[in-house]
């Protein structure tokens, strides 16, 4: 606890945490430490554990790094969260993340970007930078996470640690500030797959507090990360023929693919014809569930409440245009356009359709097939400002990983090298839903 306090001193200017828990840190680890001596440790015990702002925990400041829940306190803790202490982890910090979750930079952060610790001028990733950094720069040893559409595998592919998102619904939800519903996770930033195979375990299994959450039986994935001897292993060709992908990046990946088929797996190329549409319907129907799950924030309940407000109405409206940033305010706009009477059909229940298009090709692939294979991020860590720019762009950056998030399947990045500026480059896999201790055993052989 004193090397990463110590850490995170001398590494503020990285900005990965919004807020540090030292003297309940030290009680943590000195409870643990008993219980070590007692023999009556948890599965955690020692691990020193970052959490990001969008995850509930009671009494702890909690702000989804938005300006509109100034002040707010979380009531209760959520249930990812209530596993991991009761397993005996030292829970350090509030990691700093993109506002709401929405961004792939954190520079949509209220308390400002994330730098990326091998080179300050460029980006964390988001929206889980802190979170990323935190284990980067060695300031936890692991820290939890969310993902929507890519928020711990991009940033992860940035920092060169490991992103994992498990399967929709296999951790509960409960605690977890909502972006989109049908598509939140919690997920994991770790150095190890190993690591992150035993949080998985903790975290996993039904929740009576989740309607949604998977009852499935939750694996020991920690003892199971023994790879088999030959995968089926499949790779769409469209993705690495994609017009901006980053030549370093592709290469990496071609490379890693060919390794694989050195070592006696069978590796095939696959059509996936649905690539063009997965970043649109992805941001109709994410900003549809954002614009809807976002209502509540009005002034009246948590947080921030403008000063100057005249009567309900201007109370709700002051609120929230001083309230939320500018890209949290073009997605509530966006999802209130797209739900509107006169636009639903056209682009809400349309782009309901193309989800289970773009589900069942996804999932009917990773029956043929045990894992695909695809590059985490066109590019490697861009400079602070540059795609903030321009928000199409931004959007466009998350086309390897939001696939798995409109088929709910697992996925992680992995580390697989760094581009010639010595930046880090992710390799991401995907498997079939709950087919988590196949991808944590596969992904351990290869990181
Ligand atoms: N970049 C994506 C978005 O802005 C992913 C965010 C996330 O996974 N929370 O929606």
């Amino acid at each position: 606890v004193e090397y990463y306090l110590d850490n995170i001193q001398q590494k503020q200017h990285l900005n990965a945490f919004l807020e540090v828990w030292p003297d309940e840190a030290r009680a943590q680890a000195d409870a643990v430490d008993a219980k070590l001596q007692a023999g009556t440790a948890g599965k955690l015990a020692g691990m020193v554990i970052g959490l990001k702002d969008v995850l509930a925990y009671k009494d702890h400041a909690l702000q989804s790094s938005s300006h509109i829940l100034d002040g707010f306190r979380s009531l209760f803790t959520g249930t990812a969260v209530q596993r991991l202490l009761d397993e005996d982890a030292i829970l350090i910090g509030r990691q700093n993340c993109d506002e709401f979750a929405m961004g792939a930079s954190n520079e949509t952060s209220y308390f400002g970007p994330v730098r990326n610790e091998l080179d300050t001028d460029r980006v964390s990733g988001g929206s889980s930078g802190g979170s990323a950094v935190a284990v980067q720069a060695d300031l936890c040893l692991a820290s939890i996470g969310s993902d929507t559409g890519g928020s711990v595998r991009q940033p992860a592919a940035f920092c060169g640690v490991v992103g994992f998102k498990p399967t929709y619904s296999r951790i509960s939800r409960y605690g977890l500030i909502a972006y989109a519903s049908s598509f939140d996770q919690i997920g994991t930033l770790t150095r190890s797959v190993e690591d992150a195979a035993l949080l998985l375990e903790v975290m996993a299994g039904a929740d009576n507090f989740d309607s949604t959450v998977s009852h499935h039986p939750v694996p020991a994935y920690s003892q199971q990360l023994e790879p088999a001897a030959q995968y089926r292993i499949g790779y769409i060709k469209d993705c690495l023929e994609r017009p901006g992908l980053n030549e370093e990046i592709k290469a990496a990946t071609e490379e890693a693919l060919d390794l694989l088929r050195s070592q006696g797996h069978v590796v095939e190329a696959v059509d996936f014809p649905y690539l063009d549409y997965i970043v649109p319907t992805y941001y109709i129907l994410t900003t549809a569930e954002a614009s809807s799950n976002l209502g509540r924030y009005d002034g009246v309940k948590f947080g921030y409440r403008a000063p100057d407000a005249t009567d309900l109405e201007s109370l709700y409206k002051k609120t929230r245009a001083q309230g939320f940033g500018p890209e949290v305010q073009r997605r509530i706009l966006l999802g209130t356009f797209v739900l509107s009477a006169d636009y639903y059909d056209a682009y809400y229940t349309k782009a309901q359709q193309v989800r289970r298009l773009i589900k069942e090709k996804t999932d009917e692939l990773l029956r043929q097939y045990d894992f695909l294979v695809l590059p985490t991020t066109p590019t490697t860590a861009f400079h602070i400002g540059d795609v903030n720019k321009d928000t199409l762009a931004m959007y466009l950056a998350d086309i390897f990983t939001v696939q798995a998030s409109l088929a709910g399947v697992p996925a992680i990045s992995v580390p697989a090298g760094t581009d010639s500026e010595g930046l880090p480059i992710g390799l991401q896999l995907l498997a079939g839903a709950f087919r988590e201790e196949h991808l944590l055993a596969f992904a351990n052989s290869i990181a």
